[in-house]
């Protein structure tokens, strides 16, 4: 299979058979928490990147010839799927030749000011759109997008697909700390959201190796407000305890940083909250050689504080 990928398991879709239109990250824009990597640029070329009747063999083979277990068949791409002319035809022939099963598809929602790009979106069952900022200084850092998108163009396009639509808008925020995670930002989001009525608004952070190395996830405590913020709609997707779990080293690392902010902890605390979790001594050493964290002596008990942390605030420990 060369364009066809999975199941995956997923939580917001459970088995999803993935379908991957595009060459290596083909996308209008180049986010900082891209897990692509920085990609060679971006593109506004709408096109038909691989022959349509490649894709459609695929989808006959597992849906029809030696069929596959899965609930969902995902359009998806190492890049933005709707750079891909013929998505629409696509859909409709999975439509056809996978027995009614959903069809969902994720996109960046750079080009859902284009009619025939929400013609082809309306047709899915459920369209997964992101939109991680609404004001232009903040959206221009966080996606870094092709000068052929305009953000206005993109909240407005998002409001014409959901009201043309008659599946489901699942619209994902992926919050990175101190670039869109401000009071500020997640305001003018809410108001856009107004607007725009997805079904659902899933937050996001930053879980896998980013394009940039400041791209930093947002802690749990946060997404937590942000989410109260946001209003019922909202929920918060990632599995913080998997993540955790699985010693996914970014989210560790902001989970203990944001209980270090807030007070010392003494190594049996750490032990206690973090111990359980792969790769806990190799992230505080070397949090402590890159002069983040420092442990210190108090009373007679060592404990892990914010480099920058006086004396003072180490009363804070007891
Ligand atoms: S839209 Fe998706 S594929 Fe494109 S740069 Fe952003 S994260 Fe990467």
């Amino acid at each position: 299979m060369k364009y066809i990928f999975g199941p995956v398991p997923s939580r917001r879709l459970g088995l999803s058979l993935g379908v991957d239109l595009l060459p290596p990250k083909t996308c209008n824009m180049n986010c900082i928490y891209c897990e692509l990597g920085p990609g060679k640029g971006t593109v506004c070329d709408i096109r038909e990147y691989t022959p349509l009747s490649d894709i459609q063999a695929e989808i006959r083979h597992v849906c029809l010839e030696e069929p596959r277990d899965f609930d969902c068949l995902t359009f998806t791409a190492s890049g933005e799927p709707t750079l891909y002319s013929r998505l629409g035809e696509l859909i409709l022939f999975a439509r056809d030749v996978c027995g009614g099963r959903p069809i969902v598809v994720l996109t960046n929602a750079g080009l859902v000011h284009r009619k025939d790009v929400r013609d082809a979106l309306a047709q899915a069952d459920f369209v997964l759109p992101s939109l991680d900022a609404v004001t232009g200084a903040v959206f221009r850092r966080i996606n870094r997008p092709d000068p052929c998108i305009k953000l206005n163009d993109v909240i407005k396009g998002l409001v014409l697909l959901r009201q043309k639509m008659k599946g489901r808008m699942w619209l994902e925020i992926l919050l990175v700390q101190g670039i869109n995670d401000s009071d500020q930002e997640i305001m003018a989001l809410k108001k856009a959201l107004a607007v725009i009525g997805p079904d659902r608004v899933q937050l996001n952070t930053v879980v896998r190796p980013p394009a940039e190395a400041f791209a930093k996830p947002v802690a749990r405590r946060r997404m937590e407000e942000i989410k109260d913020m946001l209003g019922e709609n909202a929920e918060i997707i990632v599995d913080y305890s998997r993540k955790l779990r699985e010693g996914a080293p970014l989210m560790l690392e902001s989970e203990i940083l944001d209980m270090l902010r807030r007070r010392p902890l003494s190594i049996q605390d750490m032990k206690k909250l973090f111990g359980g979790y792969r790769g806990i001594d190799e992230l505080l050493a070397r949090l402590m050689d890159n002069g983040v964290i420092a442990r210190k002596r108090m009373g007679n008990q060592d404990f892990y504080c914010m480099f920058h942390d006086s004396p003072i605030d180490m009363a804070a420990a007891s």
